[in-house]
């Protein structure tokens, strides 16, 4: 006889999406402490907010450097290794070219090239110094512009889960607007696993093409579908090539990635998503504990080795 349990959901808006919080037992002073956690987290990190930390640093490009808190130096320093670790397709630098861009906020035409080559000079890794004593972060150059929009929501989920672990949650999902992490095992479900569903790109929410049962992992996807426009029967989406300061154009829809830590999970769904099907898979299939589901414009799917077909559609790890 297994015990019926209860699941208690919360959910905010928060950081332009939907955040939502599932335990298994009542603990509304967690709840709150996430909630306090994340509205802490938009207040350094928004780009949207003049007065983030992180637009403190972006306003000081060209001038001087900024001390920021412990956690945006520490999300800064990783950003700024990965940018190294992967230069052809993750680049931390790429605020110039998302505020040209203005992709998903508002922006509805394509920008000439002349100022996209100028915001490509803006995004070199070696103007930035960070001073590990003074915790403080320089963009050398004025112009210059960090945007942690394809690593923080990773970071934040990472935090969480630390957060909920040290206070003594057993069981839990984090859902930071379609990036999921899972704590313990699934208390509702016999073997434990749990099942999260991945949307196909271009359909409604709430209708998944597939299911990933899996013991608790974080699970992110990186896709097209959600911020683009289109101009001249071409879509304009929002992953930016850092060599050509143009969306990239492959035939990748999204990619998922499922592993242990949600910060890296974001890096390789932005890095694989450039790579696609092949190449990306060869880069998974090198990383212990780390699978990928790619899908492309034909809706044909592909996955790493150690996502197993269960049934049509369900993926078992
Ligand atoms: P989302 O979950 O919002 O779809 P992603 O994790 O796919 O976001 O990251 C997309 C965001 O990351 C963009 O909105 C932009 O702010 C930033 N970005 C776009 N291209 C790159 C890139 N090549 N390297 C790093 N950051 C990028
Ligand atoms: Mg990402």
């Amino acid at each position: 006889m297994t015990v019926p349990q209860k699941k208690y959901v919360s959910q905010f808006t928060m950081m332009g999406t939907v955040i939502s919080l599932t335990l298994f037992e009542p603990r509304q002073a967690v709840v709150e402490a996430v909630y306090d956690y994340l509205e802490n987290m938009d207040r350094v990190f928004s780009v949207n907010r003049p007065d983030s930390e992180l637009s403190a640093v972006n306003q000081a490009a060209g001038q001087y450097p900024v001390t920021v808190s412990p956690a945006c130096f520490t999300l800064i320093q990783d950003a700024l290794a990965y940018s190294r670790q992967h230069a052809d397709s993750f680049n931390v630098l790429i605020g110039p070219l998302v505020k040209l861009w203005r992709i998903g906020f508002g922006g509805q035409q394509v920008p000439d090239q002349a100022a996209v080559q100028e915001r490509l000079h803006l995004m070199t890794l070696d103007q930035v110094a960070l001073n590990a004593t003074q915790r403080s972060v320089f963009l050398k150059r004025s112009g210059m512009q960090l945007d942690l929009g394809a690593i923080a929501k990773g970071y934040f989920a990472d935090q969480i889960v630390s957060q909920l672990q040290a206070a003594g949650v057993r069981h839990a999902i984090v859902n930071l607007g379609g990036n999921v992490k899972l704590l313990g095992d699934n208390p509702l479900s016999p073997d434990g696993r749990w099942q999260v569903g991945v949307q196909a790109p271009a359909a409604p929410r709430g209708y998944p093409l597939l299911q990933v049962q899996t013991p608790a992992r974080t699970v992110v996807t990186s896709g097209i579908f959600e911020r683009y426009f289109e101009a001249n029967g071409h879509r304009y989406h929002h992953i930016l090539d850092p060599q050509t300061g143009y969306p990239v154009e492959n035939q990748v829809d999204q990619v998922t990635i499922i592993t242990a830590q949600s910060e890296l999970a974001e890096v390789l769904s932005t890095v694989t998503y450039f790579k696609g099907p092949i190449a990306g898979a060869t880069l998974i299939e090198q990383l212990p504990d780390t699978e990928a589901i790619f899908i492309d414009r034909q809706q044909q799917v592909t996955v790493t080795s150690g996502l197993q077909p269960r049934r049509k559609g369900v993926f078992y790890l």
